[in-house]
């Protein structure tokens, strides 16, 4: 019987792939307008090989940006670039409905809700309550915090022992087969998947391993299974 539920956070629980191009793009305008030489487009290209280069979670892609394209930084086109960024950011970051309807339903029924994702750990915070939706979780794991990313079995054993249960007694939801669908097989854990598809090859992986993945097309779909 399952007792817990572990969420994945980003394109799980909100869209963030949709959002990162419309708040880059606003960025950029804003900075063009504010003197980098160069037209949106360039620049907006510009930033994108930046971003390839450095991660997206590495802080200082407008300063190389405003290096790269005036030949210095300048410190007035920095600023308006991190502002509107994070500005839009935070006015198209908004929870999908269906997650808010499903964690309301699994604390009704008593399940306990964690959350394990990737990434910095004061980052996913914000977003967490940003979004509204941190008082749900009995748990939060970053791998900042604890050092491992998914799709490493440890993430998930320390989630599973900060709740007191077992992988037979949890099951995980996620987009990412490599991440949270390969972490919760890692673990032992059953393991449900959103908003992506498997490939050839991860459809033999789970045949070859005797391994069952629950397509969900909507997080509301998890009230028909628990
Ligand atoms: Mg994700």
């Amino acid at each position: 019987m399952i007792q817990a539920v572990f969420f994945d956070m980003d394109d799980t629980l909100y869209d963030t792939s949709g959002f990162a191009s419309i708040a880059r793009r606003a960025a950029v305008k804003s900075m063009v307008h504010n003197g980098l030489k160069c037209s949106e487009d360039e620049g907006y290209e510009c930033l994108m090989e930046i971003v390839k280069e450095k991660g997206s979670n590495y802080d200082k892609h407008f300063n190389i940006l405003t290096e790269r394209i005036n030949g210095e930084e300048d410190p007035l086109i920095i600023v308006n670039g991190i502002i509107t960024y994070h500005n839009t950011k935070f006015a198209m970051l908004k929870l999908e409905p269906e997650s808010f309807s499903i964690l309301l339903y699994l604390k009704s029924k008593d399940y306990k809700v964690g959350l394990i994702t990737n990434g910095k750990k004061l980052k996913q915070w914000e977003k967490l309550v940003r979004l509204g939706v941190y008082p749900f979780f009995d748990v939060v794991v970053t791998s900042e915090e604890v050092g491992v990313d998914k799709p490493n079995a440890e993430i998930f054993q320390i989630a599973m022992d900060r709740l007191n249960v077992t992988a037979d007694t949890s099951i995980m939801v996620g987009n990412k087969f490599d991440v949270d669908i390969m972490g919760a097989y890692n673990v032992g854990m059953q393991s449900m998947l959103i908003n992506s598809d498997l490939t050839k090859d991860e459809e033999q992986f789970l045949k070859d391993n005797n391994y069952t993945v629950t397509h969900l097309n909507s997080l509301i779909d998890i009230m028909k299974i628990l």
